[in-house]
């Protein structure tokens, strides 16, 4: 028995997937990332390290690892993020091991991540899957900042320029192989999944 074939588990496929999903804040891709994650037997959620403060809407070790500066810049000269980002002032790291690990069992590893940490990932990792998901408008996405209540109108402001330089920069750099409009959650959702069912049997039969 080769050395590969000795640790492989009985739950072990070839089937790995690396899943991106991006898009700007307020589009609703935290619902639709956990909708995948629910809709798909093998899926897993790969959880960032971040320095963002913890809020009452975040569980440590299941939305982020909630670190201090000190030991991201730690993990990060270990080489423990397959890549990093800085967000809001704030950053955000992939751990890189655990993805690995994971796509290497053959499960469908999902990152929800920014368009600069997808063209990270892309470049190491070039046959990674990647849906950027926009809304219906930019009205409507105004609409959803706005409504969330989160922050002030000039943080809305904010979030609503920022999104539209992320949409553009997801324009620009032609990377997402599919768009998803949220329009309504469960359509964009089964349009996910859907999506990367098709992608994996893509896989399978060329493999073949
Ligand atoms: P939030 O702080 O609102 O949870 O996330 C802010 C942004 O950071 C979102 O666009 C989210 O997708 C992105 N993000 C979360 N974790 C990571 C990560 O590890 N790397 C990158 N590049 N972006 C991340």
């Amino acid at each position: 028995m080769s050395d590969s074939n000795a640790h492989r588990l009985p739950t072990d496929t070839d089937d790995g997937l690396l899943l991106i999903i991006s898009g700007p804040s307020g589009v609703g891709k935290t619902t639709i990332t956990r909708g995948v994650e629910r809709g798909v037997p093998d899926a897993v959620f790969s959880v960032s390290a971040t320095t963002r403060p913890q809020t009452s809407a975040d569980v440590e070790g299941v939305d982020y690892h909630f670190v201090t500066d000190e030991t991201f810049e730690a993990m990060k000269a270990r080489g423990e993020f397959l890549e990093t980002a800085g967000i809001y002032g704030k950053k955000y790291g992939t751990p890189r091991a655990w993805v690995l690990e994971h796509l290497r069992r053959g499960r469908l590893v999902i990152l929800e991540i920014d368009v600069q940490g997808a063209i990270q990932v892309k470049k190491q990792i070039p046959d990674a899957y990647s849906i950027f998901v926009l809304p219906p408008s930019e009205a409507a996405l105004l609409d959803r900042l706005q409504g969330r209540r989160r922050e002030d109108e000039a943080a809305i402001q904010r979030r609503f320029a920022a999104a539209k330089s992320e949409i553009e920069l997801a324009r620009s750099c032609n990377l997402y192989n599919l768009s998803i409009t949220n329009d309504q959650v469960e359509p964009a959702i089964a349009q996910a999944i859907g999506a990367v069912n098709l992608e994996r049997a893509r896989r399978r039969a060329s493999k073949k």
